[in-house]
């Protein structure tokens, strides 16, 4: 059984419409792949009918944004009830953020370079949700990077002079609503530090005490040292343990099957979440 729990589609930032997502989990052999996109449910059902057309099963997730701190929390939600209001609202609110967010970023850069918000919603369909990838796409219809990698490393850095951060709820919050809504919490690459700060045991501690089900720790963006303490604390706190690609298309290297998840973790959390995993 390959299992991976974590990919985008063009719903948010990846590059693949959600069937598309779908059919190239099963033409890399995946048995069991889950749409997570950033802040909304709005690929499942196109996901789910190309999960039962290629035969490969499907688990509706979505990739929370969440801030604890000040440092940025991606909180993936297995198996929620899409319509339980405090969730849907939350993740409302931080698209709604989003958006100012992107403007806001659009505005520092263009300050200095040829570009608009105009050419950032020519790059994605209505009712995306927002992010710096798709401001990257506009650099490099632009011409002025190669590609996104190469937008992330510079313009698009959180350590950079053109970065704008976004209001999110707390982690806290977060993880109470998830499963509120139903849903299985596990916490994304909690140790990628190349991206930004990262937070400190003491704050996944805080986050099993308030509900949280695993931790993402076979990840790339994970040096070893950083698995090695992940996979401790998860063994210390009683958390479930996954390994994912975070797949984004053709946007970012990582490929589907990269890392996967076991399938007794799996059981585990459909045991746990509020709706099936859709199977052929
Ligand atoms: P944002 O959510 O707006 O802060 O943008 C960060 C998101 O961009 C993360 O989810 C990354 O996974 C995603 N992303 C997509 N493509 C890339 C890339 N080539 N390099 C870095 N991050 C990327
Ligand atoms: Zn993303
Ligand atoms: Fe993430
Ligand atoms: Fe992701």
């Amino acid at each position: 059984m390959r299992i991976d729990l974590h990919t985008h589609s063009s719903a948010s930032d990846g590059t693949e419409p959600p069937g598309g997502v779908v059919a190239s989990a099963a033409a890399a052999g995946l048995d069991v792949v889950a749409l997570t996109d950033h802040d909304t449910t709005s690929g499942w059902a196109e996901a789910a009918d190309a999960a039962r057309a290629h035969g490969v099963a499907l688990v509706r997730g979505t990739e929370v944004s969440a801030l604890s701190r000040g440092v940025s929390v991606h909180l993936l939600s297995y198996l929620q009830d899409p319509a339980a209001p405090a969730l849907a609202d939350l993740v409302a609110q931080t698209r709604e953020a989003r958006l100012h967010r992107g403007r806001a970023i659009v505005e520092r850069l263009s300050r200095d370079l040829p570009v608009t918000w105009d050419d950032v919603l020519a790059q994605q369909a209505p009712g995306t949700v927002v992010g710096r990838p798709h401001i990257a796409d506009a650099l490099v219809a632009a011409g002025l990077v190669a590609d996104r990698s190469a937008a992330f490393a510079d313009l698009l850095s959180a350590r950079g002079r053109y970065y704008v951060p976004y209001y999110a709820p707390e982690a806290v919050e977060a993880v109470e609503a998830i499963r509120a809504a139903g849903g299985v919490p596990v916490f994304a690459h909690p140790g990628a530090d190349g991206r930004g700060r990262i937070v400190p045991d003491a704050v996944i501690a805080e986050l099993a005490e308030a509900g949280l089900a695993g931790l993402e720790v076979d990840h790339r963006d994970h040096g070893p040292e950083q698995r090695a303490r992940l996979r401790a604390l998860a063994d210390r706190l009683g958390l479930l343990v996954t390994g994912s690609s975070d797949y984004h298309g053709t946007g970012k290297p990582n490929l589907l099957g990269e890392h996967t998840t076991a399938p007794e973790v799996l059981a585990e959390i459909e045991r746990q979440g509020a709706t099936p995993v859709v199977r052929a």
